[in-house]
Order: structure tokens, then C-alpha cells, then sequence
């Protein structure tokens, strides 16, 4: 994958700026710290929080990716291993709870992507106080 694109920086828990920095403090869904999030750039120091609640819309991003989930194993398991649809909801479940810091993660960073133009050439200096 090229670390130009912006599903890189979503992929890889990195800025959609530069994709250098870290977006989350936790490269890890599965960490006690895992919805901590940088509030700049580690990086050039692109704003995470663009404004107070930016991050609600990420809730549709969300649930897009538990429809896309939900759809894509019912296909597998159901209609090409042919497996009973009880015993496929039964495992649904717990596979979504399991996956919920994890998308939690990608529909951030996916949300936050789709205002930011990628440039990782840009090579700022961190913004001073003042
Ligand atoms: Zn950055």
C-alpha cells in the first residue's frame, strides 16, 4: 500500500497529513488506552479536533463498517460455507463486540481523513505557543 494514499493513514493509525505522526497514543484496539487520542501531531501538528463533537459523524462511519462486516461474513459463512444461520448469529455476536475498539478506531480516523488533504512531504515545524 502507498504511504501517499489515505487509506494508509487510516490503516495504520497514522496522521492523514503527513503520515508520520501517530493519530492514536495506542498503536493497539486491544490496549486499556485505546480510544486516547493525540490532540496534535506528533508529528507537523495538524489539529485532531477540529472543533468540539467533530468526532459524533464518526458513529455513521462506524456502523458503516459493522453493516460492511455484518454483510461480508454472512456471505462467507452462510451462502458459500453453507453453515446454519443460527450458528452464524450466535458467532456474530461476539466477534462485534470484539471489533468495537477497533472500528471505534477506524471511523475516527476515517472521519478526520475525509476533511484533511494528505502531503507527506509536508515537513512543518510544530506550532509554538504563543
Ligand atoms: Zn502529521
Amino acid at each position: 500500500m502507498s504511504t501517499d494514499s489515505r487509506l494508509y493513514s487510516v490503516v495504520f493509525n497514522k496522521c492523514p497529513r503527513c503520515h508520520q505522526g501517530n493519530f492514536f497514543v495506542s498503536n493497539s484496539a486491544f490496549s486499556k488506552n485505546f480510544d486516547k487520542m493525540h490532540e496534535h501531531c506528533p508529528h507537523c501538528g495538524e489539529n485532531f479536533m477540529p472543533e468540539p463533537g467533530f468526532y459524533w459523524a464518526s458513529m455513521f462511519v462506524s456502523y458503516a463498517f459493522y453493516t460492511i462486516y455484518t454483510l461480508l461474513t454472512f456471505f462467507i459463512v452462510v451462502q458459500w460455507l453453507q453453515i446454519d444461520v443460527n450458528y452464524y448469529l450466535i458467532g456474530l455476536m461476539p466477534t462485534l463486540i470484539l471489533l468495537t475498539p477497533y472500528f471505534f478506531r477506524m471511523a475516527r480516523r476515517t472521519w478526520l481523513t475525509l476533511f484533511i488533504a494528505p502531503k507527506p512531504q509536508h515537513k512543518t515545524e510544530m506550532p509554538t505557543q504563543g
